[in-house]
């Protein structure tokens, strides 16, 4: 499961996440799926490997945040054996995030006791929807795994990707999340990264969502979402005037680690040999100049970086070339 914009936890300060890719092999093609195997390698790793590279970062942020992904993580037949292994490591939270289709047993194979969260992917509140996205079958699959999992005691997520695909039917999810008894729904917005940046134009249409629709469509749904009691976690996305700006390269501790052993600090800039952090065998070296943690010093009127690089559209500006309005760091998120 890697959505855009992966997170499935808020940025926090002084909270340490770590996203770790155990392979890149997805049975699905999502529209909006921004592995990039040129960029993140093909290969799937070793259990052995696995658990030395969770063994660095638990040393280096203990009580972090761990997220087991992919690719689709359940491929892995030794992910149980994964989540086992960063338990006994003292990891804060384990969270799998799974587009349901639930390989090799994985519920059989691990218990409620032992992750925190399994994290599903479903990009629409009917089959027609979500499928057109996701892949044939994949609402039904999906829904059936939301269901063993509950079934099984197991706390359960909800990442819905908001896009033009899916926006009208945003409003038909709440009821979906009472009946599937999700205990916590996250949404995240359409990016341009990996599988979808590499989309013609005419393919991706225009599929990101207008600040007006954001407002209008999708904060309203996650008020109503929350008003049940469920938590509910989205992107910032646009800071207003007042608000101050914060990378997270520079005040969070993220990681996001990739099968070929490049450590990431932005997901926006997975795309690209911009990773300040490898994995040379089992030590985590930094890489040489220039990389993400460069970009990061930049301070523009924009207020990220990396989007102004590589997403300019979605940028405006007043007659007088002033920013007409900030983007937030995508790991900032809202909790309501
Ligand atoms: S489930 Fe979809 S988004 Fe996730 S890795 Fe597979 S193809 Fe990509
Ligand atoms: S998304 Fe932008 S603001 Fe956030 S870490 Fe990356 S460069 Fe910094």
């Amino acid at each position: 499961m890697s959505e855009v914009s992966a997170p499935t936890v808020c940025f926090a300060k002084h909270a340490a996440n770590v996203f770790f890719h155990i392979l890149t092999q997805c049975n699905l093609r999502c529209r909006h799926c921004y592995i990039n195997p040129a960029q993140h390698g093909t290969q799937r790793l070793e259990l052995a490997t696995i658990q030395a590279w969770l063994g660095v970062m638990a040393r280096r942020s203990p009580g972090a945040n761990l997220i087991l992904l992919g690719g689709e993580p359940t491929l892995h037949p030794d992910l149980a054996a994964a989540v086992k292994h960063a338990r006994q490591l003292g990891y804060g939270s384990i969270t799998i995030d799974t587009n349901g289709y639930l390989f090799h047993d994985i519920l059989e194979k691990i218990t409620p006791d032992q992750v925190d969260f399994i994290s599903f992917s479903l990009d629409g509140p009917s089959a027609a929807t979500n499928d057109a996205i996701r892949g044939q079958g994949s609402f039904e699959v999906c829904t059936r795994g939301i269901r063993q999992a509950k079934a099984k005691g197991f706390r359960t997520s909800l990442i819905y990707t908001v896009s033009r695909l899916n926006l009208a039917e945003l409003a038909a999810v709440p009821p979906l999340l009472a009946e599937l008894k999700i205990d916590r729904f996250f949404i995240q917005v359409i990016g341009l990264r990996g599988q979808s940046a590499t989309h013609s134009e005419e393919q991706t249409g225009d599929l990101q969502v207008s600040r007006r629709e954001w407002e209008e469509h999708v904060l309203p749904v996650a008020r109503q979402v929350a008003a049940r009691g469920l938590a509910v976690i989205y992107p910032k996305v646009y800071l207003a005037p007042d608000e101050p700006f914060a990378c997270a390269g520079r005040v969070a501790d993220n990681y996001f680690i990739f099968p070929n052993g490049r450590v990431y600090r932005c997901p926006l800039c997975e795309d690209f040999p911009l990773h300040s952090l490898v994995f040379d065998r089992d030590r985590l070296v930094a890489t040489a100049p220039i990389n993400e943690s460069d970009l990061f010093q930049l301070e523009i009127p924009e207020g990220c970086v990396m989007n102004k690089l590589i997403q300019p559209g979605n940028l405006n500006y007043t007659a007088d070339g002033r920013p007409a309005c900030r983007i937030a760091c995508c790991l900032i998120k809202e909790r309501l």
